[in-house]
């Protein structure tokens, strides 16, 4: 077993230079990931395991911007125990005792120091556990110390007061450390975070999920997060079982999926194991992968 690789990929979007880093690799259910699309259907695309469990990573995105480096989404951390680890089949150790993310940082020439912004799409583990990490004394701590972290103020309030069926994804070690620091700056709609990366209300998944759009010199690149976790579920119906708003979800596909079309913007695919990034077309019936 290992994680998906590679761990850094790179290409150029305008001015702007983006990597995408494979910060671990995770296996979940296969019916969970594709909701009420039958096995038969999802597993020509992404073949299940003995234990029904497919493939998957956990890719972050590094904006080099004159503001300093951007991140979006910072994978599931070095804090969780192996018996949590075994059961989503999280591999993300890193070289240092940290993780793949920050291994990717160094193969970049960054250190976690040099990271001016985090942007989290929503707060789930998978997605905001690598915001904090856990010292060799125990201690966990902001992993990017210098930096300003950013997330919708109704995903902060939604996974601080969680239910039956939200609380398993939201650990507050992923953000209350970062919280206490006074480094965690809430945004409510839509909003440039440096000149040419925007948030972009994405709900569906979670309320208040948002992705992120970059725009420079005319060309544009689309960090989905949830909307769309792999190339496999371009299809508008194949949603995932955990959103808790699949019916949203599939309306913000819509739109985001037609202007994605419409503008060329090269989507980032935080979930595929395989594909980082690529174009869609719709060929009359549904969207599909036309490479980047
Ligand atoms: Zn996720």
């Amino acid at each position: 077993m290992s994680a998906p690789t590679p761990l850094v990929e790179k290409r150029v979007v305008g001015s702007l230079t983006i990597h995408a880093i494979q910060s671990g690799g995770q296996k979940l259910d296969g019916g969970a990931m594709f909701g009420v699309v039958p096995k038969v259907l999802w597993e020509r695309r992404i073949p299940a395991d003995e234990r029904n469990r497919i493939q998957l990573g956990m890719r972050c995105l590094l904006i080099e911007h004159a503001s300093g480096l951007v991140l979006v989404d910072t994978g599931a951390g070095n804090k969780e125990d192996q018996k949590f680890k075994a059961m989503y089949g999280i591999e993300n150790d890193g070289a240092d005792g940290r993780t793949l993310l920050e291994d990717g940082l160094r193969e970049i020439g960054a250190r976690p120091e040099d990271v001016a912004i985090v942007i989290n799409t929503h707060l789930h583990f998978d997605h905001a556990g690598g915001n904090t990490y856990r010292d060799e004394s125990g201690k966990v701590r902001p992993s990017f110390p210098n930096a300003r972290y950013f997330v919708k103020r109704g995903e902060y309030d939604y996974a601080t007061h969680t239910n039956e069926r939200t609380s398993a994804s939201y650990f507050e070690r992923n953000f209350m450390p970062v919280v206490a620091t006074g480094r965690f700056e809430f945004v409510s709609r839509e909003r440039e975070i440096v000149k040419g990366i925007r948030v972009v209300p994405t709900p569906g998944h979670t309320p208040f999920h948002q992705s992120v759009l970059i725009d420079s010199g005319g060309e544009r690149a689309f960090f989905l997060g949830d909307l769309c976790p792999t190339h496999a579920h371009l299809p508008l119906p194949w949603i995932m079982g955990y959103d808790v708003e699949p019916l949203v979800t599939l309306e913000t596909k819509r739109r985001i999926l037609r202007q994605a079309e419409e503008e060329g913007w090269l989507l980032v695919f935080e979930h595929d194991a395989n594909v980082a990034w690529g174009r869609v077309e719709h060929d009359g019936k549904g969207y599909r992968l036309v490479g980047g």
